[in-house]
């Protein structure tokens, strides 16, 4: 066992972005740990289509989408991921971490190489290893060291350039144009994971690509539902090519039961409200801002991302743990992050921002964090 075992806690779901630790019922939690980003799990229009589909198609599906499992929902939601991102088409995976381990290995193999930026998500990484390409890791958004890594390639065959858009622990942003200038300059594909984007950037809420205007030139885009859509499950979209390729050659695609009706219907009825409520990511972008203004009013003056995901560095593992038990005295409920989910020495504290928090709850939190860091730094 690690030093610091990592434990599961078992909680009770309050709604409203609040929750209970069983066994510690005294207080109710605000969470701060989640990436319901625009609170759609507890969305009425999530769940009546969820419940639709679950009436009329049943609990499950039953085989996998290449057997008898392909039910339309499926194509319907394809569809609607397509046009959403402004894509030939799409794939739906039954995960974010499905998807990776899946795509990655059918489009590279043996003799291959994928440059990887450091701080990807380790489901790129694993479908890295799956791949038996050869991983070469660049510095985090340097794309000086990636042009050099891209100088020095050796290798066979076409190279895949893989990034996150928003990365999931530091709430930073990919060089998207600079990205896209060197993919090409060195003709390699380019994928780009939007797990912390969709339904946050963009026109429609399709991502940073969107946002960026890139959509003609990122090859893969994957995508995850889990997350701000509320739901679960991934989508790749891409050219139709692609998605051939993927039906035929992605195993974790070909050999898993389709998700569930009742699954299905929450992506599909999250996709709407994302294109048609643009309210919703703007109400959440104000509270991000009150919440990292408050920071500053308390003296932060570290960078605090450009992004929901706000990252507040406390150096050491049994610090950060301190911290997370004192805030949830307070009432508030976040993570400590800590290898090997991030690199040695950068453990922190992550606080997502999410719609069901209240502007007095950000400016609360933002007042214990200050204090419990100044105590840290005495
Ligand atoms: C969460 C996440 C995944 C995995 O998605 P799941 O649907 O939760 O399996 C993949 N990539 C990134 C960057 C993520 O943050």
């Amino acid at each position: 066992m690690p030093l610091n075992p990592r434990r599961l806690r078992p909680i009770h779901r309050l709604g409203g972005g609040r929750l209970l630790p069983v066994g510690r019922e005294q207080i109710p939690l605000i969470d701060f740990s989640s990436n319901d980003y625009l609170a759609l799990s507890e969305h009425p229009d999530l769940i009546a289509e969820s419940r639709r589909c679950l009436e009329k198609y049943g609990a499950g599906t039953g085989a996998a989408r290449l057997m008898s499992g392909d039910l339309d929902i499926f194509h319907e939601l394809e569809d609607l991921v397509a046009g959403f991102l402004d894509q030939e088409d799409a794939l739906i995976f039954n995960s974010g971490y499905a998807a990776n381990i899946g795509v990655i290995p059918a489009l590279v193999g043996r003799g291959n190489v994928v440059f990887a930026d450091r701080l990807d998500h380790a489901s790129i990484y694993d479908g890295i290893r799956l791949s038996r390409a050869k991983l070469v890791r660049f510095r985090h958004n340097d794309l000086n060291h990636l042009e050099d890594c891209l100088k020095k390639k050796q290798g066979k065959g076409r190279s895949l350039i893989v990034v996150e858009s928003v990365y999931s622990m530091d709430g930073d942003v990919c060089p998207l144009a600079g990205l896209v200038r060197l993919k090409e300059q060195y003709d390699c594909l380019l994928m780009v994971d939007e797990a912390h984007a969709v339904g946050m950037y963009g026109e429609n809420g399709g991502g940073i690509v969107q946002q960026e205007d890139m959509a003609a030139e990122v090859d893969i885009i994957m995508g995850t539902f889990g997350k701000a859509l509320g739901g679960f499950g991934a989508f790749v979209a891409g050219s139709r090519e692609l998605k051939d390729f993927l039906v035929n050659r992605a195993r974790s695609f070909i050999f898993s039961t389709a998700l569930p009706p009742a699954v299905v219907g929450a992506n599909l009825a999250a996709l709407r409200l994302v294109v048609q409520e643009p309210q919703l990511r703007r109400e959440l972008h104000a509270k991000v801002d009150h919440f990292k203004d408050s920071l500053r009013q308390q003296g932060f003056t570290a960078d605090l991302g450009s992004s929901q995901i706000v990252p507040i560095h406390v150096g050491q593992s049994d610090r950060a743990m301190v911290m997370a038990v004192e805030l949830g005295k307070k009432g508030f409920f976040a993570t400590a992050i800590r290898p090997p989910t991030v690199p040695k020495g950068t453990v922190r504290l992550r606080f997502s921002v999410t719609r069901h928090h209240s502007v007095e709850s950000l400016c609360a939190v933002a007042e214990v964090i200050a204090r419990l860091v100044a105590l840290q730094n005495k």
